[in-house]
């Protein structure tokens, strides 16, 4: 049986640029990464399975009742959440999987299941995290203003998180990214197989 994979939830002000952390990080180091489910529209060269699964609000209503998800939450009008099998699976089989989502959701995760590791990636200051948002331009000003404020009212949830990352150059972020994501395997928590493996082998031993 391979050695189960560690699951992270990552998270961070929407703008500081963890999608593209978290792209690199599957491209260079082969994390799986949950694909979620939501109500908003995808945007130009997303595509359905890859990006997100496109649900209706009734579509993705049937979903929680249906207990699909590890975790969902409403953000700036739209719900998101992510599907419980692909996960599962993906751990199962050995792979490390990262959760990139919002602040309530990781508080839910954080809730259901405290062995799992909370990252939060941030910009060096607003300005920055405005920048950033302006430049993608694919969000109108109204809501990127949205954004903002809502990203004001999470700053309270930094606190929450078991490690904080400082994305102010992508390299070197995801290289800081990966040494924190290949320690969490030999925290106790992940080691817990290995743990009953040597407890078995010393009352074998003794007896
Ligand atoms: P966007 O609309 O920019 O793709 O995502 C908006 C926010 O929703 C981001 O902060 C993103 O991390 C978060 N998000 C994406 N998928 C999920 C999910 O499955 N659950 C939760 N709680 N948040 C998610």
């Amino acid at each position: 049986m391979p050695k189960k994979g560690i699951i992270a939830v990552i998270s961070g002000f929407s703008g500081a640029g963890k999608g593209t952390v978290v792209n690199e990080l599957v491209r260079k180091y082969g994390y799986a990464i949950s694909v979620s489910a939501t109500t908003r529209q995808p945007r130009e060269g997303e595509e359905e399975g890859k990006n997100y699964f496109f649900k209706t609000k009734e579509e993705f209503e049937q979903m929680i009742k249906d207990g699909k998800f590890i975790e969902y939450a409403k953000y700036v009008d739209n719900y998101y959440g992510t599907p419980k099998d692909y996960v599962y699976s993906q751990i199962e089989n050995g792979r490390d999987v990262l959760l990139e989502i919002e602040m309530q959701g990781a508080m839910q995760v954080k809730k259901d299941f405290p062995d799992v590791s909370l990252v939060f990636i941030t910009p060096p200051h607003v300005a920055e995290l405005e920048r950033r948002l302006f430049k993608r331009g694919t969000e109108t000003e109204e809501v990127i203003k949205k954004r903002i404020a809502r990203a004001a009212e999470e700053c309270s949830y930094m606190k929450e998180y078991d490690y904080i990352i400082v994305n102010d150059g992508l390299e070197e972020c995801v290289e800081q990214m990966h040494c924190l994501l290949q320690s969490l395997h030999f925290t106790k928590n992940n080691q817990q197989q290995l743990i009953g493996n040597i407890s078995r082998d010393f009352a074998s031993y003794s007896n």
